[in-house]
């Protein structure tokens, strides 16, 4: 992953204020072909799961480049139907039953059951149509108990030794169980994978009406020194004898699908803010860099512990500064607002090598794609919702989100 070059950065800054989220078209194009070329034996339908950046100029990039939309709401359908893309191409897999989920599915929008209760109440509307399960294999390869989502501890889809239920249910609303999904969490290893594979291929073999086989999401990128990318051809080969072996056995060829959120758009965003104040703590304690950025819109270091590469942008150009550690506090008066915890331990804290702040200077967080304006801590201490641009093929930066006004923030309260 590169930063955008420092210039590009105090212009962005100067230009559109701070913070500010910053995506790369390109990148996000380049990694949209990668995912497209996903090894498959039978053909392939690539999913964009937009809770990761929902942001409607992202979708339409993303859609562009030829993938599908999963959906985790109705809304989010919605949302992603205005932002340009054809129902048919929208899949929704959520916790919670969408309002209008009749209205959605008459419009063409694809509807993957993850719960018998769904199930059935999809039934109940639409029986005779078209339907898609969410099974939970029993497997779980999240990297915490916060982002596992299959296996026992995991309330996502429906129990592996529910078949029954679920056939009787297709039975007594005459469903077309055509499709069937599993999606188990984050990961990179290929042997994982293909473990996955083969238990969902086992389950598949039990729903004798199912022509497509999704394998989710959770395709890990490296933000930061250390991490391990997922190599997506070698995942996509490992798991090719293992579709072709369940054709020799069962007659029929699985359509593949795969819908990954963090992989399209993890590398291709940024936040740039802006320092605002620089302290310390004395001989034995830290110093801290305070930013105009943090939980409002990068939850993901007090959730996870996630690590985030940073990068003083000197407002000076002065490129000689020193080097020393530093923790990077956020804007809000919350002591758990802090950019730089210890990895995986929210609670922990791990100094920075940065370059010595001055306040003005661009302070830049990477790998800030997925799950930070689409997962922030909205308007805490009042802060408004940052502006988002688009840096386009030719490298024009182009804003796509407008900063919220306070107008806007306190549109629907009710003073009397
Ligand atoms: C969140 C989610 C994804 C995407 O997960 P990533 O880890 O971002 O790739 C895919 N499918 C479903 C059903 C999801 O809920």
């Amino acid at each position: 992953m590169t930063f955008p070059t420092q210039d590009q950065i105090r212009a962005l800054q100067a230009e559109f204020g701070t913070p500010l989220y910053v995506y790369d078209q390109s990148s996000l194009e380049r990694a949209a072909g990668e995912v497209l070329g996903f090894p498959n034996a039978y053909g392939l339908t690539a999913r964009y799961a937009m809770k990761a950046l929902s942001t409607g100029a992202i979708i339409r990039v993303l859609a562009q480049a030829g993938l599908h939309i999963d959906a985790s709401s109705g809304y989010e359908a919605e949302r992603a139907i205005r932002a340009g893309v054809a129902p048919e191409r929208i899949q929704i897999t959520a916790q919670q039953l969408p309002a209008d989920l009749k209205g959605l599915v008459e419009r063409g929008v694809g509807f993957n059951a993850c719960s018998l209760r769904q199930l059935q109440a999809f039934g109940q509307i639409f029986p005779g149509r078209e339907i898609s399960v969410r099974i939970n294999p029993g497997l779980g390869s999240g990297h915490n108990n916060r982002t596992n989502v299959g296996g026992p501890s995991s309330s996502f889809g429906i129990w592996h030794e529910h078949l029954d239920e679920v056939l009787a249910l297709q039975r007594e609303f005459d469903l077309r169980l055509t499709g069937m999904h599993t999606h188990i969490g984050s990961g990179s290893d290929p042997v994982v994978w293909e473990r996955c594979a083969r238990m969902s291929l086992d389950i598949a073999a039990q729903l004798p009406g199912v022509q497509r086989l999704s394998l989710g999401g959770g395709f890990k990128v490296a933000r930061a020194e250390g991490e391990t990318p997922t190599d997506l051809q070698a995942i996509g080969r490992a798991l090719l004898p293992d579709f072709e072996a369940f054709t020799d056995a069962h007659g029929r060829e699985l359509h593949l699908e795969i819908e990954p959120g963090t992989y399209l758009v993890a590398n291709a965003g940024w936040i740039v803010a802006s320092v605002i104040d620089v302290v310390d703590t004395g001989a034995n304690g830290y110093r801290f860099i305070k930013t105009d950025t943090g939980m409002t819109e990068l939850l993901r270091p007090n959730l996870y512990g996630a690590q985030h590469p940073i990068e003083i942008v000197p407002a000076d150009g002065d490129e000689n500064r020193e080097i020393s550690d530093y923790l990077v506090a956020g804007h809000c008066c919350e002591s758990g607002d802090v950019i730089t915890p210890r990895p995986g331990d929210p609670e922990g804290l791990l100094p920075r090598e940065l370059a010595a702040p001055q306040v003005g200077d661009a302070l830049v967080i990477g790998g800030a794609g997925a799950y930070c304006s689409s997962l922030a801590g909205k308007n805490y201490n009042s802060f408004p919702e940052a502006a988002e641009v688009l840096i386009s093929r030719d490298g024009t930066p182009r804003l796509v989100r407008r900063r919220q006004t306070l107008d806007q923030m306190l549109a629907n309260e009710v003073l009397d």
